[in-house]
């Protein structure tokens, strides 16, 4: 489905626009030198839209300084205080997010939207299973897909009475099939654009593993504008993940893609050894390759039996024998080479070639 479009400073986000790459600041926004750099740091690892909590007016007058100076879009998460949003806006937010289940009264919501749309600022509905309404939960018997849905579409529905059309909504839950089966329901109903991710996903390989799971599942069915890989820790981390799901996912086609087999019975070199000395000497590479906007695939096989057919599918490949691999160029056999030979004979061709 093509979604509508909203602008988020420079960064568009659904109507076919390319999937853009959100993370969060974790410095107290008070602290407005601290927050600018983490920005920066966000900014320079590849992330597009950076959001700042704004939770008291001293955070109000970090995020005005923070916006004067950050290279990207910035918006503000406002949560149970309207009156952050209205001086957010003032400060120069691109985007408000707002989660109607504990911004207020209607004529609060009302009051934000209205300003949003007279400063042509769009707006985040941002639902999450945490904080639900309560009418909603007592309908469904507690927190469900069904109901993060409904509450996303009770909250669109909302803002469109007031002739509110800049809208992005997300519903996140941090249970990887629900959050599966909210954005499904939601994308099933309303063309509105999606801010997709897991929340709360936690911290280190389940975290990541969780996330790629429940992100990569949206993404490989058309679903989401923009992300969030919501990670503890340091949120640089959320954007190197973020990016290599696009990659993953064939969504974002940028560095090196490396393909190497399991080994088995059959492998007649020290695989593991090989294909992780060239992944590592191919990392400067792959970033080069990546700000350049390249993008090639690279092979590194065990043995005949499935060897050839990837190598020569990628642009650049080794498949291996016994103590020796054969190097594979677009497709043909460049030469054959020593076990000990493998990882510097293709690398000094893959330098020398691109
Ligand atoms: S490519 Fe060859 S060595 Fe690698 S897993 Fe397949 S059969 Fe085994």
């Amino acid at each position: 489905m093509i979604t509508k479009q909203v602008k988020v400073g420079n960064v568009l986000i659904g109507g076919g626009a390319p999937i853009s790459i959100q993370s969060m600041t974790n410095t107290d926004t008070r602290d407005s030198e601290s927050t600018l750099k983490q920005v920066n740091e966000l900014a320079e690892a590849g992330c597009q839209i950076v959001r700042l909590t704004v939770p008291d007016s001293d955070a109000l007058k970090g995020f005005e300084i923070v916006k004067k100076h950050s290279p990207v879009p910035l918006v503000a998460d406002i949560h149970f205080d309207y009156r952050m949003a209205l001086g957010a806006i003032d400060a120069g937010a691109d985007k408000i997010r707002i989660n109607p289940g504990n911004i207020g009264s209607e004529d609060r919501v009302r009051a934000v939207l209205e300003k949003a749309k007279a400063n042509n600022i769009p707006i985040r509905i941002g639902v999450n299973s945490g904080s639900l309404e309560k009418e909603l939960l007592q309908k469904y018997g507690g927190v469900c897909a069904e109901a993060l849905c409904e509450s996303a579409l009770n909250a669109v529905k909302y803002a469109e009475g007031f002739g509110f059309e800049d809208i992005v909504v997300s519903l996140k839950s941090s249970d990887v099939q629900m959050n599966n089966k909210a954005h499904i329901l939601f994308r099933q109903q309303s063309d509105r654009p999606l801010h997709i991710g897991l929340t709360e996903a936690g911290i280190g390989r389940q975290a990541e593993i969780k996330s790629a799971a429940a992100i990569g599942s949206l993404l490989l069915n058309g679903i989401g504008d923009t992300m969030r890989v919501s990670l503890t820790g340091n949120p640089v981390n959320e954007v190197l993940l973020a990016k290599d799901l696009l990659a993953a996912c064939g969504i974002r086609k940028l560095g090196i893609d490396f393909v190497s087999c399991p080994t088995c019975g059959r492998t007649e070199v020290d695989l593991p050894k090989i294909a992780d000395e060239i992944q590592r000497r191919l990392q400067p590479i792959s970033e080069r390759l990546s700000k350049e906007g390249r993008f090639i695939r690279v092979a590194v096989m065990g043995c005949v039996v499935n060897g050839p057919g990837e190598g020569k599918a990628a642009d650049f490949g080794v498949a291996c024998g016994p103590q020796m691999g054969l190097i594979i160029r677009h497709g043909e056999i460049y030469k054959k080479v020593k076990e000990n030979e493998i990882s510097d004979q293709l690398i000094s061709l893959i330098e020398k070639e691109i």
